[in-house]
């Protein structure tokens, strides 16, 4: 059988070593043909020997040597900048996992995009910050996209075999993050180390602040508007504290359909890599007997803003979702180092939001022009709050 040709953008990554975890554990499935990372060189070389990748690119470009020096002999090139980043994503693989953590990850997903490439989305702040340019790429060019994030991906898969047309709503779960039960007196004093705490899953450290704030599930409703086309008013967000279902369908019969599984992110990982067939996987198997009770509540939109402003940000259109994007990945770096509080972060995204009037970008540069304009203000905002 000939291999699937896989590259990882952000290899290094949570969803980057699990997404290497699968391989290595298929090596008669899949050939590594690329892997980048930001910073983290003894990591990505590792990785690039283990998997006898042809392609190793590091983003720090200081690093670049010392990524040279720990590949000498594996016969992978050592590279740094956008040409070998677009080189990763859109060269010789026809899978890539789009696994960069925010908007760094726009430009290489686009040139995957371009390229025709089968796209495993795991960088869901691209597609919040460029939904509409990124699908009508997609279109034009053929290319395949598979989502990873868990919610999207069960979606994914209820979807497979009907009509578009008999959808009725789609149904996000949302485990309601580490500060489900806490008061908004209580959130104001939370430390990065109990934000990054969640109880189900174990995620990157901006994701794990973003299921705090519950902001995750506000970029993932603007996700799941992008991949799937339906309308702000028909996906709702259901709170599910046990992380089982990972998400639902109901259909105009009434019919809901909902994906289950233990909450590890292997599982929707390797539905995309093997896609449209499945590869088994060490995931730990569902015993609902034992986990006994599933339950749901409604979210509460008064100690969770984020959600409403993402969804408002999501109906306004245009450039209000990259604006909220943009300084929600600035808040949340100026809450990870410790210069504003929890409850901040919500703060700094509203006011960026209020500040930035609502433009239609025809293009990802002007999209990016955005982007770094509402980053320039978000940190306006945060110095102004220090002054
Ligand atoms: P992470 O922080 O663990 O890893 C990010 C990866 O991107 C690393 O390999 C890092 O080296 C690379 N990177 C970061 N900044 C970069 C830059 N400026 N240029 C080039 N490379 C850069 O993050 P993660 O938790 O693996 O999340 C990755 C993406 O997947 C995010 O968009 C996240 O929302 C999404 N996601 C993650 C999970 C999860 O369980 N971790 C679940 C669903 C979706
Ligand atoms: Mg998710």
């Amino acid at each position: 059988m000939k291999r699937r040709t896989v590259s990882i953008l952000g290899a290094t990554g949570s969803v980057g070593t699990s997404t290497l975890d699968l391989i290595e554990r298929h090596p008669d499935r899949f050939e590594v043909v690329a892997l980048t990372a930001a910073r983290n060189v003894e990591a990505l070389a590792d990785a690039a020997r283990r998997t006898n990748a042809r392609l190793a690119v590091i983003d720090d470009e200081t690093r670049l040597a010392e990524l040279r020096q720990r590949l000498q002999g594996s016969g992978c090139r050592a590279a740094t900048g956008k040409e070998a980043l677009a080189e990763a994503a859109a060269g010789e693989a026809e899978w890539v996992m789009a696994a960069i953590v925010g908007c760094a990850g726009l430009e290489p997903v686009m040139a995957a995009i371009e390229a025709g490439r089968t796209v495993a989305l795991a960088n869901k702040e691209s597609l919040v910050t460029a939904g509409a340019l990124m699908t009508q790429a997609a279109a034009r060019s053929g290319a395949e996209i598979l989502p990873v994030d868990s919610e999207h991906n069960a979606i994914f898969q209820c979807l497979a075999g009907n009509r578009p047309g008999d959808v009725a709503k789609l149904v996000l779960t949302a485990s309601g993050g580490p500060f489900r039960t806490k008061s908004r007196d209580e959130m104001a004093a939370m430390t990065p180390e109990q934000a990054v705490a969640h109880p189900n899953w174990s995620m990157g450290a901006k994701i794990s602040v973003d299921s705090a704030t519950m902001m995750n599930k506000g970029l993932e409703l603007i996700e799941a508007h992008h991949l799937f086309g339906l309308p702000s008013e028909r996906i709702e967000i259901l709170v599910h504290p046990q992380s089982v279902i990972h998400s639902m369908v109901e259909y105009v019969d009434g019919s809901v359909l909902a994906q289950l599984g233990s909450p590890d992110m292997r599982i929707p990982i390797a539905h995309a890599l093997a896609w449209p067939e499945r590869i088994d996987t060490p995931a730990q198997r569902l015993d609902l007997a034992r986990i006994a009770k599933l339950t749901f509540e409604a979210p509460d939109f008064e100690r969770f803003p984020a959600l409403q402003a993402a969804r408002s940000a999501l109906e306004a259109g245009g450039s209000a979702p990259t604006a909220l994007n943009a300084a929600n990945e600035e808040a949340v770096s100026a809450f990870l180092q410790r210069r504003i509080g929890f409850l901040d972060i919500i703060g700094i995204v509203l006011e960026t939001i209020a500040r930035t009037g609502v433009s239609a970008p025809q293009s990802i540069a002007e999209v990016i022009d955005i982007d770094r304009k509402a980053r320039a203000m978000a940190n306006n905002l945060m110095r102004e709050m220090a002054a």
